[in-house]
């Protein structure tokens, strides 16, 4: 039997990157993935990599480019004559750059001299892992491990009045592959995939109804933040419905008939196709959890401690699999922490500092706590925001929309949060991030000089506002 210091279970952001630590770090390493990628074989790089954030991302910057040729160039005296879309080529597009990708992380297994078992992966009694070939057919092989990581992910969550067929009702995954623009399209859930992907859609023309069942929109943002974005999205033309739950849905041959109820009744909506983007639970099916005594809480998260360890000692658990945000770099920053503990390093992960983007245009990102949390904590603060409308570079990109909000503490002036609304707010982000990371106060970040003119300003003058000393407005 082969024998390994670490063997890792799923092969996603959180898997693949605790495996590259642990082999840079000279432990003998496997990861066990069963994954089988769209060209029907083995791939790395889990759901992120091949039906998440980057072939999400990739439709969102295409789509953009082909509403701005429509939309956004004239006013900057660029006339486009005849532009027409081809969606297979955009979805080809997507398809080459996650298999890059993909390939990119398998051409780091063979650097980093890491054994990447593919099959589905069983504890077994004795620190032994099982790898059953995804076919079901071939030999079942059973590797020792030292210590195991199990980073096997997310799927998504369903509702018992829609059926997922991948074709009229589809998941997020069907909905990154769509080979035509329907024409009417409904999106069950305005969370960070109905956004996302309503965007893409609608952007390329299709008419979208998110129905969303809570009567809040985006409640893990900024109030102020998700009411500017909710207004921004209905006049971008995302016809959003909240407090609205779905009843029924038949399938018929011209599209989808729903049935749905709001604080006005019971509506009918007839669409080409629906997304299902209700949220997504931890995946633990087909692990062995309950014979090797793993406990999963009863949200079906394997229960962890904040070093990721669960109750079995050299077991840990990382990503999506376990509590805390369901983001990427969340997970792999976990499974660096794990696999540096298991070195001997102190290693640890600041779940307060872990940054959110939601990629719609113009981007939403935050950082640490919203004034909501803040007051529920009675806790108190300051805030500084500033309006994009006021920012130079803004004006110059025709990028106004939005705001920039910091919050700090009113006794020592540590920043506690931070919340954008705005064109790169994926990027402007980082600083925040940093400045958090260092207990930066928002004196500090007032200090600090800014480039100008950038967008990065506004986060300069937002940090001088909440002192009441911003300059440009
Ligand atoms: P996964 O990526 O889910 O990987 C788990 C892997 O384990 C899979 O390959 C699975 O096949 C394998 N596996 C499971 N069980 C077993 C087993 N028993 N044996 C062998 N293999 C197994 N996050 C962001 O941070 N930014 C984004 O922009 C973003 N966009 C997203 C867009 C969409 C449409 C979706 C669906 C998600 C998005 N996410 C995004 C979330 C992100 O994809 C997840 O947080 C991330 O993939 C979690 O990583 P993970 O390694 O924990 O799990
Ligand atoms: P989500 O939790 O963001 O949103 C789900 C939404 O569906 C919620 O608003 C919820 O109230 C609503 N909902 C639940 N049941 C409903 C019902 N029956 N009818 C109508 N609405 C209903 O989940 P998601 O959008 O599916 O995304 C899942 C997770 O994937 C996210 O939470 C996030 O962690 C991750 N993700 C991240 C990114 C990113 O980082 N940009 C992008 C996509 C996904």
């Amino acid at each position: 039997m082969k024998e390994f210091d670490v063997v890792v279970i799923g092969g996603g952001p959180a898997g693949y990157v605790a495996a590259i630590r642990s082999a840079q770090l000279g432990m003998s390493t496997a990861l066990v993935d069963e994954y089988i990628g769209k060209k029907g074989k083995h791939v790395l790089g889990g759901t992120c990599l091949n039906a998440g954030c980057i072939p999400s991302k990739a439709l969102l910057d295409s789509s953009e480019h082909y509403h701005r040729v429509l939309h956004k160039f004239d006013s900057h005296g660029i006339k486009a004559k005849e532009v027409s879309l081809d969606v297979p080529t955009m979805i080809a597009r997507k398809d080459k750059i996650v298999s890059t990708l993909t390939q990119g992380v398998a051409g780091l297994f063979k650097k980093n001299k890491i054994t990447w078992l593919k099959g589905h992966g069983r504890l077994e009694l004795g620190m032994k892992v099982s790898v059953k070939p995804t076919s079901g057919e071939g030999e079942k092989e059973v590797v020792q491990a030292k210590h195991i990581i199990i980073a096997t992910g997310s799927v998504p969550r369903t509702i018992p009045s829609l059926t997922i067929d991948q074709d009229h009702i589809v998941d997020s995954t069907g909905a990154l592959d769509f080979t035509e623009v329907p024409k009417r399209l409904g999106v069950i859930g305005a969370g960070v995939i109905g956004l996302e992907l309503g965007s893409v859609w609608s952007r390329l023309g299709a008419d979208v109804v998110v129905l969303e069942a809570m009567d809040d929109f985006l409640t893990m943002t900024d109030e102020q933040i998700a009411k500017e974005a909710l207004k921004e999205f209905k006049r971008q033309g995302l016809d959003i419905h909240l407090g609205a739950r779905v009843k029924s849905a038949a399938v018929g041959k011209d599209g989808v008939d729903l049935e749905y109820e709001d604080a006005d009744g019971v509506h009918d909506l007839k669409v080409d196709k629906v997304v299902v983007a209700v949220g997504r639970k931890p995946h633990t099916d087909g692990l062995n959890a309950t014979e090797v005594d793993l406990f999963i809480d009863e949200s079906g998260y394997i229960h962890v401690d904040e070093f990721c360890c669960t109750n079995i000692p050299d077991i840990y658990a990382i990503g999506d699999v376990v509590q805390g945000p369901m983001l990427a770099h969340k997970g792999s920053e976990e499974g660096v922490m794990v696999a540096e503990r298991i070195a001997g390093k102190k290693t640890r992960v600041n779940h307060e500092t872990i940054p959110w983007v939601i990629y719609t245009w113009p981007e939403i990102a935050w950082v640490g706590k919203t004034e909501k949390a803040l007051k529920k904590e009675a806790r108190e603060f300051r805030s500084g925001t500033f309006p994009l409308r006021a920012s130079g570079r803004a004006l110059a990109m025709e990028e106004t929309v939005g705001m920039v909000k910091v919050i700090a503490a009113a006794d020592t002036d540590e920043i506690l949060g931070v919340h954008i609304f705005g064109a790169s707010a994926s990027e402007l982000i980082a600083e925040a991030v940093v400045a958090m990371e260092y207990n930066a106060s928002a004196e500090d970040l007032a200090c600090i000089v800014h480039a100008h003119p950038t967008m990065s300003e506004a986060v300069h003058e937002a940090a001088l506002d909440v002192h009441k000393r911003a300059l440009h407005i």
